[in-house]
Order: structure tokens, then C-alpha cells, then sequence
């Protein structure tokens, strides 16, 4: 079968061919269509130093796919050969004090595909029968192939109540875009998001109902009054890893607001901890998607009228990868489909 791996540890990823995996008695084939390529993959990509320490090489990337089940192992009997489907790419141990307690996405032992484990850009991927999400008729498969980026969203935005709430978002990439969406479906009064890359921005207001904030040329606080809040934010959703972002919104929040973190720092990162403090501010860090009520509500959002479609910005043969890879290094991008049926 194709396959797009990374063969040698340094830039760059490569079309190849690989022997279709042969699937255990817990395990599903999958006919890959569609996947999406993620910031993870752009790290593998450039081989930068959190991919040289995690990645073996040989690896088959990705890990954010759609597709249909073409075989199942002998054990697997609630699952049926053609069913469309997605899947939640972290493979989790069964025998943890959490997942003992059903908390699967808190497994310490969580391996992920395409980073740990054989990856999904190719035409077929083995996984288990458990971490797999049947797709209803009425979602397509470009959104089935962005529904893990669209679980840390929802994972993220709906880590508080967001009923009535002012809501800030940093960082316009495809999972803060995406993330506005969910508040605004959710019932937040207003949803202001910021970055510094005015393109992502521009998306941003395509996709949701939201207040765009280019921090490189206009103050946070303007906005804040021209809305006419009389405090700062309640919520506040960090997706951008970056850390004047997080301090600004300490700045803006209110008294006792709510932070949920999901942008990854680069690496240590001073916070001013005493304003924090005497905010009373919660911050919650978020992983990955709950496994699997995240799954559950945003497929039930999307069938509800949550619309993510725009985000998608470009979708490419597989064969024509490199130029899917060069759009999103660009940053002039949201989020990018590689087709593996034509
Ligand atoms: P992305 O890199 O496409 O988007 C980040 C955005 O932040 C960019 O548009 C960038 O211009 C913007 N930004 C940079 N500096 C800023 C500033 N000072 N203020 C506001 N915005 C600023 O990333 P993405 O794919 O949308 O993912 C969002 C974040 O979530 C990333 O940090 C990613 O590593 C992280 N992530 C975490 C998990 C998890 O499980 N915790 C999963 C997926 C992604
Ligand atoms: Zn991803």
C-alpha cells in the first residue's frame, strides 16, 4: 500500500510503499479516504526536537483520518465490514486506576498513531475495535478527517460553562477557529479571538460569529470596552502556545475567570503566578479529546448545526502531499485534507 513516512530523521516526509498491516483479533482494517494534516505532522516534518526525541523512524504519520472498515478481527463483533468511520488516535491502556474508572483519556500509557504507533496516512491503518467512531450518514468525510482537531476544541471549550459567558480566545489556527465555533454554538454572549497573523484571522470571522483581535495593532482592552463588557473575559481558551498570549489573558480576565490551556509552550515559560493568584483563576490544562464523550458531543453539534466546514481551506490528492504540507508551513492556511481516493 502507499504510504507517506517519515523514512530518515531529518526534514521532509516520503511516498513509499509499505505491506498492509495485519490486524490482531481486537483490531478493524481500515480503507483510509480522507485525512487532515495537523501541527503534529508538520512537526514531524521539519524534525524539530520534540519529533527527533519522540519518533522512531520508520513511522507512517497522521493520525486525523476518515475512512470504512474493510476487515474485522475475529473478535470484534459490534462493528460491521463498510461501516464509515473515525477514530480517536490515542491508544490507551486498559489496566490504569483511570481507566479502571472510565477516565480513558488520563491513561499515563497513552500511545498515539503517527507519532508512536503506525500512523494513518496510508491507504489502510489498523486500529483497535475500541477506538473506533462509526460516522453517520449526514457527516462527510473531509469532516470526519478533522474530527480529532475538532475534539480538542470541543474538549477545550467545553471545559467550562460557557451559557451567557464572555469568551476569550488566543491563537486563530485551526483549533482556536474551531473552538469559536463551539462557544458561539454553545451559547457564549461574546467571542472575541486573537492572533497576530491577520490571514487566520480573516478565516476566523468566515467560520464563526466571532470579534477578531490582531494583537500586533490594536489593544485588547478597546475591545473589551467598545463591547461593551463591564469586567474582563469569564472564559478564556488558550490555543496558541504562546506566552505573551497567556499573559495577556490574565490581563483581560475577570475575577475569578477560567483559563483552559491547550496551546503547547515551546518550553519553560515564566507566568506571572501572583496575578493569577490573587485573580483566583483557574487554569485547567486539556489533552487530547475525552475518550469518548468529547466524540459524542461533537457529533451531536454537528448534526445540531455546528458548521466547522470553512475551516477547511484546501484539499489535495495525496500524491500531490508536498504541496499540502507547503500550505500549511505557510501559515496562509486552515485546515488541509490530502484525498486518498483519487
Ligand atoms: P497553530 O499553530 O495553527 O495556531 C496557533 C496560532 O496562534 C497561530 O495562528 C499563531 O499565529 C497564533 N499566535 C502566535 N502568537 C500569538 C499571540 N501572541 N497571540 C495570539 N495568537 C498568537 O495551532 P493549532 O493546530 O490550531 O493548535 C493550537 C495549539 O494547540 C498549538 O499550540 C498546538 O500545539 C496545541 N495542541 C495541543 C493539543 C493537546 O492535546 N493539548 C492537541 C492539538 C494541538
Ligand atoms: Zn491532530
Amino acid at each position: 500500500m502507499k504510504a507517506l513516512s517519515k523514512l530518515y530523521p531529518r526534514e521532509g516526509l516520503w511516498m513509499t510503499q509499505a505491506p498492509v498491516p495485519e490486524i490482531g483479533p481486537e483490531d478493524v482494517l481500515i480503507k483510509i479516504n480522507k485525512t487532515g494534516i495537523c501541527g503534529t505532522d508538520i512537526h514531524i516534518w521539519n524534525w524539530d526536537d520534540w519529533a527527533a526525541e519522540t519518533v522512531p523512524v520508520p513511522m507512517i504519520t497522521g493520525h486525523e483520518f476518515a475512512g470504512e472498515i474493510v476487515e474485522l478481527g475475529r473478535n470484534v463483533t459490534d462493528l460491521t465490514i463498510g461501516q464509515r468511520c473515525s477514530g480517536e488516535g490515542h491508544l490507551i491502556g486498559k489496566t490504569s486506576r483511570q481507566s479502571r474508572a472510565g477516565k480513558f483519556h488520563l491513561d499515563p500509557g497513552t500511545r498515539g498513531i503517527g507519532v508512536n504507533e503506525q500512523g494513518a496516512f496510508a491507504q489502510y491503518l489498523r486500529l483497535p475495535a475500541f477506538n473506533v467512531v462509526p460516522l453517520p450518514d449526514d457527516i462527510p468525510d473531509e469532516i470526519g478527517a478533522i474530527l480529532d482537531p475538532l475534539g480538542n476544541a470541543v474538549h477545550t471549550a467545553l471545559s467550562f460553562d460557557l451559557i451567557g459567558e464572555d469568551v476569550l480566545i488566543t491563537g486563530a489556527g485551526p483549533i482556536g477557529i474551531m473552538a469559536a465555533a463551539v462557544a458561539r454554538h454553545a451559547g457564549a454572549r461574546h467571542v472575541v479571538i486573537t492572533d497576530v497573523n491577520a490571514d487566520r484571522l480573516a478565516l476566523a470571522t468566515k467560520v464563526a460569529d466571532v470579534v477578531p483581535v490582531n494583537v500586533t495593532e490594536a489593544d485588547l482592552a478597546e475591545t473589551v470596552s467598545d463591547l461593551g463588557m463591564k469586567q474582563g473575559f469569564d472564559v478564556g481558551l488558550e490555543m496558541s502556545g504562546n506566552q505573551q498570549a497567556l499573559d495577556q489573558m490574565v490581563e483581560a480576565m475577570t475575577m475569578g475567570g477560567r483559563i483552559a490551556m491547550l496551546g503547547i509552550p515551546p518550553g519553560k515559560s515564566p507566568v506571572d503566578w501572583s496575578r493569577i493568584v490573587f485573580k483566583a483563576i483557574t487554569i485547567k490544562g486539556v489533552y487530547g479529546r475525552e475518550i469518548f464523550e468529547t466524540w459524542y458531543k461533537m457529533i451531536a453539534m454537528l448534526q445540531n448545526g455546528l458548521d466547522v466546514s470553512r475551516v477547511i481551506t484546501h484539499t489535495f490528492p495525496v500524491d500531490a502531499f508536498e504541496a499540502g504540507f507547503a500550505v500549511m508551513r505557510s501559515g496562509k492556511s486552515g485546515k488541509v485534507v490530502l484525498d486518498w481516493t483519487i
